[in-house]
């Protein structure tokens, strides 16, 4: 087994990768170098914090400023746009001027005005996003707008950092970048990418043991990132329908997708809709896992084609 981690996307991303002998195995290493490269070049990208990323470029238009687009960022933008409709809208990538608002509401370390929220939310919406596919370029019907890719960027720097692995002939290996995962291949002879879905309340235990072979799992949730404020937890996992941080009562969502954009694309949306949001991912062909907090307990729900597949619950977590 061949190893390599590094931080990038303000996360740890972990590569593992099985050779065959000793020199296949300076060749894997090369290839998770390579693959570790591609993911820093997405973050270049895709970064809202590096004022010369592409997208930084997107966020500073005005309205009705048309900026071309390099083929990957329009690919990912449309793709993004796309599930914000599979999913009911609780998917958005315009939520930029909210998350701004909550991420100095959390440094200032008091809640916003209900103006402020409506004012941000004046700019949030999919629709005030005018893609042209002739031309590649892209422009904002409003001023004020911004993209944020950051609920589904992680999950496609690790399908390509797979794209890369595989052109190098790496044929066994797993890809995490914070939660979002691509299992590729098997473990060794006979076994399964082994993965334990942790404990949203308790970092040490987990709530479920998986098992998969090419196939993305994203787990999202409002343990890994959130502030508090007056006993109260704020996720930093936004409703685009209120504004406010998510309070559906999920407090993790775990799918199951062939690819790890559309894993993370779906596990944030399934954070911001809860329990309501098993209809939706069924519809879209998707297996998950939502966990619920009921007092001291943790409560699971599944879709339907979950149970039994993927692994085994482990024990004291109600199942409904
Ligand atoms: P994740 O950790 O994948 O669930 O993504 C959360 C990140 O996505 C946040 O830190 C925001 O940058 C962004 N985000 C927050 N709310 C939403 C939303 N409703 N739809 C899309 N992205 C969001
Ligand atoms: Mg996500």
């Amino acid at each position: 087994m061949v190893e390599d981690s590094c931080v990038a996307m303000g996360t740890v991303i972990d590569i593992k990768a099985l050779s065959r002998s000793g020199d296949d195995a300076a060749i894997v290493r090369k290839a998770l170098s390579a693959a570790m490269e591609e993911i820093r070049r997405i973050e270049d990208i895709f970064s809202v914090y590096d004022s010369k990323s592409e997208i930084a470029h997107v966020n500073r238009l005005a309205a009705g400023v048309r900026l071309r687009l390099s083929d990957e960022a329009y690919d990912l933008i449309r793709s993004a746009l796309e599930f914000s409709e599979k999913t009911s809208g609780s998917f958005d990538i315009t939520v930029k001027p909210l998350v701004d608002v909550w991420a100095k509401s959390r440094e200032e370390n008091r809640l916003p005005s209900p103006e402020r929220i409506k004012e941000a939310l004046s700019k949030v919406g999919c629709r005030s996003v005018a893609l042209d596919p002739s031309s590649r370029t892209i422009a904002f019907r409003k001023n004020g707008m911004g993209l944020d890719l950051g609920g589904m960027a992680k999950g496609y720097a690790v399908d390509r950092a797979v794209a890369v692995l595989k052109m190098r002939g790496v044929k066994n290996a797993i890809v995490n970048a914070g939660g979002n995962i691509y299992c590729m291949g098997m473990r060794s002879k006979g076994r399964r990418w082994k993965i334990g879905i942790r404990n949203p309340r308790n970092k040490d235990l987990t709530v479920m043991t998986m098992f998969l072979k090419d196939n993305a799992v994203s787990t999202s949730g409002d343990y890994v990132r959130y502030f508090m404020l007056d006993g109260r937890r704020y996720s930093h996992i936004i409703d685009p329908r209120t504004g406010y941080p998510i309070q559906s009562g999920a407090i993790s969502a775990s799918i199951v997708a062939p690819d790890a954009a559309s894993a993370d694309a779906f596990s944030t949306a399934a954070c911001v809709l809860g329990e309501g949001s098993l209809g939706m991912l069924q519809a879209n062909g998707l297996d998950a896992v939502l966990i619920f907090a009921e007092g001291n307990k943790l409560r699971a729900f599944f879709t339907k084609g979950f149970r039994g597949k993927y692994g085994v619950m482990d024990e004291d977590i109600n199942a409904a």
